[in-house]
């Protein structure tokens, strides 16, 4: 059987080739940072560098966004990430968010989950959103900062000369190679990194030899967006399989291949069409349909153990490879980017050490080992590995359809805020001033609806809004902010470190005044065990890096200085 595929649902721009630099007396111009590949991850790194006002030149090897089956489901914090950055529009306007899933032993549902979400969030838990619409977006919003990100299409970087104060790339361009000099390299080239393999550095961890095959369909169906996952189903038995809805009719499939098929022969049309149409059959789908892509995934449980290397920097699919399931592979990658971004503006702006940097490595190793636990998990119980495995889950699936109590073991574990709890950044607590409430030094921030007070006007908002890209000290109080508090943000900025305070009041109005928020639902002081006079000073990528109770400018001031020169 040849099917007839439907037409590709994105019609992505092909960017000319970008000529040769000149090179002005042999010696070629030197950047701040070259940022190597335009994946997510890249662009993420770029838009973060520019928010404070580094430029960056990224090089991109292809002439355009990826195509095909990658990256789907996109997280509540890489949203959050992602509109720090600027781009969130496109997301919530072109994607389809979705806060729940749900699971079939056979032919019976065993599970049936939701992702936390309530009254206190602006955004969705998920959206799902294909990686070219991801990609795009992220791009537009590159394209509006020409004066600070140079982007380079259809140029590969082919050498890497490490130097003492940088880097000494080479460029292979259309017209020919040239040489780039760089304070620091980003290295956010996927996968098959050319950077780590230069530097030759190996990534560990576990191999999977489970094969999934990925097939994107385009299908019409009115089914609402959620997980689906059946296990050993009639249309397939002994194999697992996903389904997962995407904008614009596009239907995303992942089945197991069972022990000893070859993937070859897998991945031909003759054999994909019959699983999907008994598939859809099983369903009760009996729309026409049309396969977009098809494609083999294998999973990796894979990282670096270190993502500095002197003045080369690893992100994402670069410094790691997590398994697809619980889809934590774009989403670890936003989130590197968004802790080394200010990591490095603060380093090239020449406002803190280099050390800086050792942190950026030390939390988001951490936060893969993390995400490969959950991403490892998350595999074996998709395609045990081993008979044991198989018997184990077996047990649960069949235990499920009655014990609503070992449900729990099916759970997806879909990927959530890493917190930093350890990191060597933290404040300090201060001894017997304990909260029992509110994000630790290290979490993220727990959202909630506040009224902000935005230029002119007033507005709703969420707690999340007050976050740029700068240290913020958000100051619960009822009066107003203390002379001490207003000197230290000039003394700061005088030095160059931004530094805003945010007045959060239980009362007064904030009277169009940025600098002012009305917890006016009531929830948010008591969510952060706040009484007048707490604060919660949070860094630039939104993690605490210190709480008081009873706020003291020094302590406020240490605590800045030291993440400054940890
Ligand atoms: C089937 C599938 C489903 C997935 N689903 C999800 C999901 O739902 N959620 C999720 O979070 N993740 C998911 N992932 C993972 C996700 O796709 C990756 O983690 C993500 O693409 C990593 O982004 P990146 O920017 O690090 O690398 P990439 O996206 O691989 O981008 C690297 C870029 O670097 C360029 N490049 C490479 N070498 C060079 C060079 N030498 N010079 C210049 N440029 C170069 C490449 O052209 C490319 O554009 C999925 C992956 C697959 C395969």
């Amino acid at each position: 059987m040849s099917p007839e595929f439907a037409p590709y649902p994105f019609i992505s721009t092909h960017y000319p080739a970008t000529p040769r630099d000149a090179v002005a007396g042999g010696e070629p111009k030197r950047h701040p940072v070259v940022v190597v590949g335009g994946g997510p991850v890249g662009y993420c790194t770029a838009l973060g560098l520019a928010s404070h006002g580094v430029p960056v030149v990224l090089v991109e090897a292809d002439d355009s966004v990826c195509f095909g089956s990658r990256a789907i489901c996109i997280s509540r914090r890489s949203l959050e990430i992602v509109e720090r950055l600027g781009a969130l529009d496109g997301f919530l306007r072109d994607g389809l968010p979705w806060t729940g899933g749900r699971s079939f032993y056979r032919d019976t549902e065993v599970l049936h989950f939701t992702m936390p979400t309530d009254a206190n969030q602006k955004l969705p838990p998920m959206v799902n959103l294909a990686q070219y619409s991801i990609e795009q977006h992220l791009l537009d919003a590159a394209q509006a900062r020409p004066d600070l990100i140079d982007i380079r299409w259809q140029t590969r970087v082919t050498g890497i000369e490490r130097r003492a104060d940088g880097a000494r790339l080479t460029l292979a361009a259309a017209d020919g190679e040239y040489p780039l000099l760089a304070d620091w390299v980003v290295a956010a080239d996927g996968g098959r990194s050319f950077l780590r393999e230069a530097l030759g550095l190996q990534l560990k961890g576990t191999s999977y030899e489970g094969r999934y095959v990925i097939v994107d369909i385009l299908l019409d169906s009115q089914r609402p967006t959620e997980r689906l996952a059946y296990f050993d189903p009639p249309c397939n038995p002994g194999s697992t399989v996903l389904v997962h809805k995407q904008p614009n009719n596009v239907w995303r499939i992942d089945y197991q291949l069972r022990d000893g098929e070859d993937p070859d022969a897998a991945i031909l049309p003759e054999n994909v069409m019959p699983r999907v149409a008994s598939l859809l059959e099983m369903m009760g789908e009996r729309g026409e349909w049309k396969p977009i892509w098809m494609g083999i995934y294998k999973a990796n449980a894979l990282t670096l153990e270190s993502y500095r290397h002197g003045r080369v920097l690893f992100a994402g699919d670069a410094a790691h490879l997590v398994p697809i399931f619980g889809v934590r592979g774009a989403n670890s990658g936003i989130d590197d980017a968004d802790n080394l971004a200010w990591k490095l503006a603060f380093v090239v702006n020449g406002l803190a050490s280099d050390r800086l940097l050792d942190t950026y490595s030390e939390e988001r190793v951490a936060a893969a080992h993390e995400n490969l636990s959950y991403g490892t998990k998350s595999t074996e119980f998709m395609a045990p590995p081993s008979f044991a495995f198989d018997l184990m889950r077996k047990a649960v699936l069949s235990l499920a359809v009655r014990h609503p109590e070992v449900r729990s073991l099916i759970n997806p574990r879909q990927t959530s805020a890493i917190s930093y709890l350890g990191t060597r950044l933290n404040a300090a607590p201060r001894q017997g001033a304990a909260f029992a409430a509110g994000p630790a030094p290290g979490a993220v921030l727990a959202e909630c609806p506040v009224t902000l007070g935005d230029g002119g006007e007033s507005r709703e908002g969420h707690v999340t809004d007050l976050l740029g890209p700068r240290f913020t000290l958000l100051y619960f109080c009822d009066g107003d902010v203390p002379a001490a508090l207003v000197d230290l943000e000039r003394k700061l900025g005088g030095d160059g470190v931004p530094l805003k305070t945010v007045a959060l009041s239980r009362t007064a109005a904030p009277n169009g005044d940025a600098a002012r928020a009305r917890d006016h639902t009531g929830r948010l002081f008591p969510m952060y065990d706040a009484v007048s006079g707490t604060s919660y000073l949070v860094r630039p990528d939104g993690h605490v890096l210190g709480r008081w109770k009873h706020t003291d400018a020094a302590a406020v001031a240490a605590a800045i200085h030291h993440a400054l020169r940890p």
